[in-house]
């Protein structure tokens, strides 16, 4: 059994990928921002290799997966393309941390400081520096794991101290809501958070990534800062 839907699917996707680029395009502008500075991550659980081909072909160039047996047995079908990067967007289990790590340019939704030590230990066996985000549980919701933003000062001054990994900036999943409005104080918290950190000198490297907002919210993200949206049913249609 494979792990994504083999049925070819009738969503169009070149007009999808046309409409959330006219969606992050007004909404960056309404905020005063470069739309370029925003990247687009299609969020690309349960979606056929076929229908990733189709994204390829018409533009789009960041793949996030949640789970890593999917991811693999997609990859080898879309193979090495120009330009083409894969994030890995899931929770991480610790047995699977070394088959993800140097796998996936950037894991979002890294939520210790035990995990990104795994990933520090994984990455020297490969002799290469991981690029992370450090997830952040903004409303502090039992359900899902990430750091509080009142720990985030102390683990982002260990993390940084690991030479193999390399903190490119924040993550988070707010508490669903009906209203996409209703997700913009807890994307607000987060750039807040970051701002205070940044302040504070405690992001190393240039770029503070704010990953950040998925269909039905990520133009409420983008006025709040996002620099990456994460979208699935807004581009491939609704998951089966
Ligand atoms: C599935 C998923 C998304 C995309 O959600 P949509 O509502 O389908 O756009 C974004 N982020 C994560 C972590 C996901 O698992």
């Amino acid at each position: 059994m494979s792990s994504f839907d083999e049925s070819s699917v009738s969503v169009d996707i070149a007009s999808n990928v046309q409409s959330i680029r006219l969606g992050i395009r007004q909404a960056a502008l309404r905020a005063g921002r470069d739309p370029s500075s925003i990247q687009f991550v299609a969020a690309t659980k349960t979606v056929a290799p076929s229908v990733l081909v189709e994204a390829y072909r018409v533009g789009v160039r960041i793949f996030g997966e949640n789970r890593l047996q999917e991811a693999q047995e997609k990859m080898p079908n879309i193979g090495l393309r120009q330009g083409l990067a894969w994030h890995f967007i899931g929770r991480m289990q610790s047995r699977k941390l070394k088959d993800i790590v140097g796998k996936f340019s950037l894991l979002h939704s890294v939520e210790s400081v035990e995990q990104a030590h795994r990933i520090d230990t994984a990455a020297e066996k490969l002799g290469i520096q991981q690029d992370i985000l450090l997830e952040v549980n903004v409303a502090g919701e039992g359900t899902k794991g990430g750091f509080s933003c009142k720990e985030m000062k102390e683990a982002i001054d260990q993390v940084d101290r690991l030479p193999h990994v390399a903190i490119r900036g924040l993550m988070t999943i707010p508490p669903f809501s009906d209203n996409p409005g209703g997700t913009r104080p807890y994307f607000s918290e987060l750039r807040q958070l970051r701002d205070s950190l940044a302040q504070q000198r405690l992001i190393h490297g240039g770029v503070e990534e704010l990953s950040m907002g998925m269909s039905h919210d990520y133009q409420v993200a983008i006025e709040e800062g996002a620099t990456m949206v994460r979208i699935g049913t807004a581009l491939f249609g609704k998951r089966g």
